[in-house]
């Protein structure tokens, strides 16, 4: 399998994060893709593949360009004001009922375009997004040439992102962006599923109203979990769109027995859905050690998740998502696209066969 891969995640780093009460270094460090990549090598997944540049045209079919242009400016405006070294975060945030007017202070755009206090920035993080989306949309070239599978190695990750708000260590939704550009290259129906540990809340709010894109999650629910007000199995989409959203929550301390009959759900709603692709939102941040999550999938299950994944027998396109146990993240995410590759060969020799 084709990884796409860049370096220019690098200079997003440094920033502090709050959990609870503490400020801690944040989690999401570009050691993370060190891990994966390393560990994929070791594994013999050596063909890696530099992202072209595409231009904002997809991305703006997915987020409002306004939002766009403040990702781009965020950093140089900060640093204008308080000088070199710091990293921009929001003072105050969306007041429900009353009009959000942002205007040229960086302050009020960091107010209206974020969310939370875990989507920083720092002198590199639009060299960051602007590598990870290119690196989604490589992707989606490769599997037009002809790959049947690839894996877009996405830093930062992008499934908290929605139109216009950014949080959960997500600027702009690679995935979202991948599955709108399946589309625009012919597909009628892309399925995305998202694997993480977290609710795709900016995924979901994405595609809510609409038919061409199957959005299943599954996840730690709302009441034991961030983002804490989305995530629940009522909300199945709206207008064109309901019928299309799968909320699958499940409770803190989950395992893997009880979080397989949830991709199982999934995996039947999807190959019902007959999409013309497969887009996964993978994160592994469901691993029993994740100092972010609270599920307890073991390493030896992601391998039987990567070839569940391949038992549907779809063109099948994964961008990175969380995963912050670095102890194990690259061994996790490997043993999903081993998984995965495995299955992948037996799918098709059972095709051959038939
Ligand atoms: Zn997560």
């Amino acid at each position: 399998m084709k990884l796409i891969y860049s370096e220019d995640h690098r200079g997003h780093a440094g920033a502090m994060e709050m959990r609870y009460d503490e400020m801690i270094p944040m989690s999401e460090c570009p050691e993370r893709m060190d891990a994966i990549m390393g560990a994929l090598a070791e594994a013999g997944f050596t063909d890696i593949v530099a992202p072209n540049p595409h231009g904002l045209d997809v991305v703006h079919q997915i987020h409002d360009p306004a939002f766009v242009n403040f990702l781009e400016r965020c950093y140089p405006l900060w640093e204008a004001e308080f000088g070199p070294g710091h990293f921009a975060t929001a003072y105050t945030f969306g007041m429900r009922g009353m009009d959000q007017v942002p205007n040229a202070s960086v302050h009020s755009m960091l107010s209206c375009y974020t969310f939370d206090v875990c989507a920083p920035f720092v002198e590199g993080t639009w060299k960051a997004i602007n590598a990870a989306k290119d690196i989604a949309l490589t992707g989606v070239d490769l599997m037009q040439a002809g790959e049947s599978a690839v894996f877009s190695v996405c830093r930062p990750a992008g499934h908290h992102a929605s139109q216009d708000l950014a949080g959960g260590y997500c600027y702009l939704n690679n995935a979202a962006i991948a599955a709108q550009a399946h589309l625009n290259a012919g597909s009628s129906r892309v399925a995305l599923l998202d694997i993480d540990y977290h609710h795709g809340n900016g995924t979901q709010r994405i595609f809510y109203d609409r038919a061409d894109v199957f959005f299943a999650s599954l996840h730690c629910r709302p009441q034991d979990e961030y983002p804490f007000l989305m995530g629940y199995e009522t909300e199945v989409g709206a207008g064109e769109g309901k019928g299309y959203n799968l909320n699958l929550p499940m409770p803190r301390g989950t395992d893997y027995a009880e979080w397989g009959k949830a991709l199982q759900i999934a995996l039947d709603r999807i190959v019902a859905y007959a999409p013309d692709v497969l887009v996964v939102s993978l994160g592994v941040d469901t691993f029993e050690g994740d100092p972010v999550g609270g599920f307890s999938l073991q390493s030896p299950d992601y391998v039987d998740v990567g070839k569940r994944l391949a038992s549907i027998g779809l063109p099948t396109h994964f961008v990175m998502e969380g995963g912050y146990a670095m102890d194990a993240l690259g061994k996790n995410v490997t043993n999903i696209i081993t998984g995965y590759s495995e299955g992948a060969a037996e799918y098709s020799a059972g095709t051959d066969r038939k």
